[in-house]
C-alpha cells in the first residue's frame, strides 16, 4: 500500500516524499484512514513503529480546513509523558507540515523558561504539544485556552499513567470540548489504559499493531549473567569496545547510577554522557544533540529520560540494570532498531534476578537467549530457565528480587546444576539478522542450554540456535 491510497492531501504527500518514506508502516496504514474518517482510535503500537506520523499526518490534514470558531487556542493537543518526546513530536510536525501554508506548533514542557513559552502562546497555536504538568500550570495561569481543541492525542499513554500524570490528565481533559476526536497511543495495554480509554473516548476503533507480545524481529535480544557489580563493569567495557557498536544506550535504574557509570566509562576512554531527569533542560537537549550528531557513542540513561529517543545510530541497547517493570524492557529495547534498522539489546543480570527476567519474558512472551563472553563467564550457577507461559513458576524462580541493581548476588544457585559445559557456540555481535555460525573475535557468545527452548511454541519464541534468523 502507498501513502497515496490513505486519503492524505497533496501538501502532506509532498512532505512525505521529501522525507523519503516510500510506504506507510503498519500503524500508519491502519490508523490514518480511521482518523481521517473522524473515529476515535485506541492504538497499541511499539515505539519506533512510525506512530507519530500515524497521528500527526491526519492532525495536519484537519488544519487544512478552517475552524468554525475563531481564536488563538490550539486545534490539536498532543500530550506526551516527557519533554524529549514532546520535542520529537514537535519536530515531526514541522517535517510533515513543511508544505502546508502556516502551521504554528508550540511545545509546552517543564524546564523551559516561562517567558519564552508565554510569548509563543500569545502568538497563537494550531498544534500544542505538551507534557501534562506544565500544560496544567499554564492553563491555571489562563495562558492556554483549550476550548477550540478538535483533536486530542495521548502519545505513550501508558507511560503518562506510570509517571503519575492521571490527575493532571483528567484536569486537562475536563477543559477540552467533549465533541473532540480522541486518539490514544500506547505501547502496552493494561486495565488502567482500558479504563482511561472508556472514560475519555467514544466508541474507539481498536488498532492492535504491535503490542508487547510482538516479536521485535529486528532486535536481537540477549541475556548475559554477571556475578557482581565489578563483573558487570567488565562485561560492559568489553561490550562497548566491540567495533560493531555504533552508538549505545546503557540503562541504569537510578539517576545517581547513571552519573556514576557515565563517569566510569569516560575514565575508561569511552565517549559517554549521562541523561536523566535531574539534569537541566539545556543540558539534556545538548546531550541529545551530541548523541544525534555522533559526538557521543554511549548514553547512560534512566528510563524516563530515554523515553522517546529516536536516534537511528543506536545499534545497541544495554540494560546494565534490569528495568523495574517489564513494560520498560519493551520501551528500552525500542531505542534501537529504529526506522526499520536492526539492533541488539543485551541485558546484564545476576542469577538472583531471574525472577525479573522471567517477568520480562512472560510479558513479551519471548525467551531471551543467554550468552557468555569468552574469559568473562559467570562463576555462579544459572537456574534452569523455562519458556514463558504456563510453566512459569514463581516459587522456582529464586525469590522476588525486583529491587535489583546492587550487583551483589553471591551464593545463588540452582539445584538443576550448571550445564554450561555442553553449550554450543553461537555468533553474536553484528546487528543483523542473517543466520551466522562463525563466532566473532572478541565478542563471542555461547548460548546456554537452559535458554534454548525445546521447540517453537504459540508464545512465539524459538530455539536459541535459530533466534537470529528471521
Ligand atoms: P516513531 O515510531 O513515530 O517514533 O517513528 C520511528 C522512526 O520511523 C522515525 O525515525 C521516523 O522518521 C521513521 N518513520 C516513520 N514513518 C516511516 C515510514 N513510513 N517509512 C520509513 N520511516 C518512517
Amino acid at each position: 500500500m502507498k501513502f497515496e491510497t490513505l486519503g492524505l492531501n497533496k501538501a502532506l504527500l509532498e512532505a512525505i516524499a521529501i522525507t523519503g518514506y516510500t510506504d506507510p508502516t503498519d500503524v500508519q496504514m491502519r490508523a490514518i484512514p480511521e482518523v481521517l474518517a473522524g473515529s476515535d482510535v485506541l492504538v497499541s503500537a511499539q515505539t519506533g513503529s512510525g506512530k507519530t506520523a500515524a497521528f500527526m499526518l491526519p492532525a495536519l490534514q484537519l488544519l487544512a480546513e478552517p475552524h468554525k470558531v475563531s481564536g488563538n487556542g490550539p486545534r490539536v493537543l498532543v500530550l506526551t509523558p516527557t519533554r524529549e518526546l514532546a520535542m520529537q513530536v514537535t519536530k515531526a510536525t514541522e517535517t510533515y507540515g513543511r508544505k502546508m501554508k502556516r502551521v504554528r506548533t508550540v511545545s509546552i514542557v517543564g524546564g523551559m523558561p516561562y517567558p519564552v513559552q508565554n510569548r509563543l502562546l500569545r502568538m497563537g497555536v494550531d498544534i500544542l504539544v505538551a507534557t501534562p504538568g506544565r500544560l496544567l500550570d499554564q492553563m491555571q495561569s489562563g495562558r492556554v485556552d483549550l476550548s477550540r481543541v478538535e483533536m486530542l492525542v495521548f502519545d505513550e499513554a501508558d507511560r503518562m499513567l506510570d509517571m503519575g500524570f492521571k490527575d493532571d490528565i483528567d484536569a486537562v481533559v475536563a477543559k477540552v470540548p467533549e465533541d473532540r476526536q480522541t486518539l490514544l497511543f500506547s505501547a502496552t495495554f493494561d486495565d488502567s489504559i482500558v479504563r482511561m480509554a472508556s472514560a475519555m473516548m467514544k466508541n474507539p476503533v481498536r488498532i492492535d499493531v504491535s503490542g508487547h507480545k510482538t516479536r521485535h524481529e529486528n532486535i536481537e535480544q540477549r541475556l548475559l549473567y554477571a556475578d557482581d557489580l565489578s563483573h558487570k563493569n567488565r562485561l560492559l567495557d568489553h561490550l562497548l569496545r566491540d567495533t560493531e557498536v555504533q552508538q549505545a544506550i546503557v540503562f541504569t535504574s537510578t539517576k545517581r547510577a547513571a552519573d556514576d557509570l557515565a563517569l566510569d566509562l569516560i575514565n575508561q576512554g569511552h565517549a559517554a554522557a549521562a541523561l536523566h531527569g535531574d539534569m537541566k533542560q539545556g543540558a539534556r537537549t545538548r546531550t541529545l544533540e551530541n548523541l544525534k550528531r555522533g559526538r557521543l557513542r554511549v548514553l547512560v540513561a534512566t528510563d524516563v529520560a530515554a523515553r522517546g529517543i529516536d536516534v537511528q545510530g543506536i545499534s545497541h541497547v544495554i540494560n546494565f540494570d534490569l528495568p523495574r517493570q517489564a513494560e520498560d524492557y519493551v520501551h528500552r529495547i525500542g531505542r534501537t532498531g529504529r526506522a526499520g534498522r536492526s539492533g541488539i539489546a543485551i541485558s546484564l543480570a545476576n542469577v538472583r534476578e531471574n525472577f525479573q527476567v522471567k517477568l520480562i519474558e512472560r510479558f513479551t512472551t519471548q525467551m531471551i537467549p543467554v550468552i557468555t563472553i569468552d574469559g568473562l563467564e559467570p562463576k555462579q550457577k544459572v537456574f534452569d530457565r523455562k519458556p514463558p507461559g504456563k510453566s512459569f513458576n514463581r516459587k522456582g524462580a529464586g525469590g522476588n528480587n525486583r529491587g535489583h541493581g546492587n550487583g551483589n548476588n553471591a551464593g545463588a544457585c540452582s539445584k538443576d546444576g550448571d550445564k554450561r559445559s555442553s553449550f554450543s557456540k553461537s555468533s553474536f555481535g553484528k546487528p543483523t539478522f542473517s543466520k551466522s555460525s562463525a563466532p566473532k573475535p572478541g565478542f563471542v557468545g555461547k548460548a546456554l542450554p537452559a535458554a534454548a527452548p525445546k521447540s517453537d511454541t504459540p508464545g512465539g519464541w524459538k530455539k536459541a540456535s535459530s533466534f537470529a534468523a528471521k
